[in-house]
């Protein structure tokens, strides 16, 4: 017998599962759910499209910044840097 179709996510919800998916493996039920959506939206697909592609490029422009810090003077104060690291540790929670 064949099953129901599954109700499909909102692009709301699909595109929290691409950020999702930055951080942690999708778990099975989440990666079918976001694979469903995107082959029907073609929004969502250029999001992801382009997730992937930062995600690409980010571990190089990483690098380049840790090999070529930019000067002191254009650096925030490192009071400034905490607190930013801090509140983005605050919203992963
Ligand atoms: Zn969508």
């Amino acid at each position: 017998m064949k099953e129901k179709a599954q109700k499909m996510i909102s692009c709301k919800i699909a595109a929290k599962l691409m950020s999702l998916s930055c951080e942690r493996k999708l778990t099975l039920k989440e990666q079918i759910a976001l694979k469903a959506h995107l082959a029907v939206c073609e929004t969502c697909r250029n999001c992801q499209r382009q997730i992937k592609a930062l995600q690409k490029i980010l571990p190089d422009y990483i690098q380049a910044v840790l090999r070529f810090p930019p000067p002191p003077e254009l650096s925030l104060p490192l009071a400034a840097q905490k607190r930013i690291l801090k509140n983005l540790a605050a919203q992963t929670d």
